[in-house]
């Protein structure tokens, strides 16, 4: 894989693992190699219970202490730099839906303590917090609005990915940091329901959030893993909330043994019929195109100060707002 810069920082906000305690880490050199100095990797989304969540959780903890000559377990902003000054690749945990909470508003200050800084409210479906974006769209629920505040007082990035319109709405309009949408790209380039609207995108710039590009094909276009495709997903990005506001996201999954099409199978109603999730072979770009991205910026006359941001300085400012340390 090609190289960028190792001056700059460079942050993918979201890797699209199906976490098991099973998994072997070393995937997480695929980002390594292509210098990327900080990713946030998911320990669980709501099709998983919350003792799942926490063996996966403890198990990923366990694994990269274990390898901490090349990760390094990122609990606050300092150690996003320490990593990138020692050339390793600083994690960090998030949770794709509030059913990992199991109803339980204590467990956000448990997830945070073990390394959680970022969650995301529902996964595609409703839940006692909020809406899903295959779902009915509904508000955020009382009980996602406390989780709301907690976030907010813990110190966690609020995410508004995989939720419903209503529900992201709420989200930047009630939080007291900036809501991002860590990888959702503009359905007004590729109209899938785990797309977002132009008003989301505005609302979320306003409010000073960012939203990340995501490099999964069948949210690109038809299974469309080019970098054209990709950069114009960007440049709308780009366009509608400014550069100051846009990162990514690339919910890259590196070939892993886990056996999706029994996850698709055992829970269809995650993945709904129609959304392309049946397309066989789905492709994924991933952090080797950061080069490509680069050199289609370059190109469209953004300035450096710019494509810093875009590449991790956006989302680092967002980090260091909602961590708090
Ligand atoms: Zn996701």
């Amino acid at each position: 894989m090609s190289c960028i810069p190792k001056k700059l920082l460079v942050w993918d906000a979201h890797a699209g693992l199906f976490p098991s305690p099973d998994m072997d880490l070393n995937i997480l050199e695929d980002w390594h190699r292509c210098n990327v100095n900080y990713l946030s990797i998911n320990v669980g989304f709501d099709v998983m219970s919350r003792d799942e969540t926490m063996a996966t959780l403890a198990a990923y903890r366990r694994w990269l202490l274990a390898h901490s000559e090349r990760f390094l377990l990122a609990e606050k902003f300092s150690d996003v730099r320490k990593a990138q000054h020692s050339k390793r690749l600083a994690i960090s945990f998030d949770i794709e839906g509030m059913n990992a909470l199991g109803s339980d508003i204590n467990m956000v200050e448990i997830y945070h303590r073990l390394g959680v800084r970022q969650m995301l409210f529902a996964y595609n479906l409703n839940n006692a917090a909020a809406g899903g974006c295959h779902d009915t769209d509904i508000p955020l629920t009382r009980f996602g609005i406390e989780i709301l505040s907690e976030m907010n007082r813990v110190g966690m990035i609020v995410d508004a990915s995989h939720t419903s319109y209503r529900t992201s709405m709420d989200l930047i309009e009630r939080s007291d940091t900036p809501v991002v949408f860590t990888h959702s790209n503009p359905a007004s380039i590729w109209p899938h329901q785990r797309n977002i609207k132009d008003e989301q995108i505005k609302a979320c710039a306003a409010k000073g959030g960012v939203i990340g590009l995501n490099g999964l094909a069948i949210f690109v276009g038809d299974n469309d893993t080019s970098s054209e495709s990709l950069l114009r997903h960007l440049f709308r990005l780009i366009d509608l909330a400014g550069a100051d506001h846009v990162g990514l996201g690339f919910d890259y999954t590196p070939d892993v043994t886990v056996d999706l099409s029994a996850i698709l199978r055992a829970r269809p109603d995650y993945w709904p019929a129609g959304q392309q999730y049946g397309t066989a072979n789905i492709g994924h770009a991933g952090p080797d195109r950061i080069p490509d991205l680069v050199k289609g910026m370059e190109a469209r006359g953004l300035s450096q100060f710019e494509i810093e941001g875009v590449l991790g300085a956006n989302f680092a400012r967002v980090a260091k707002a909602s961590w708090s340390m």
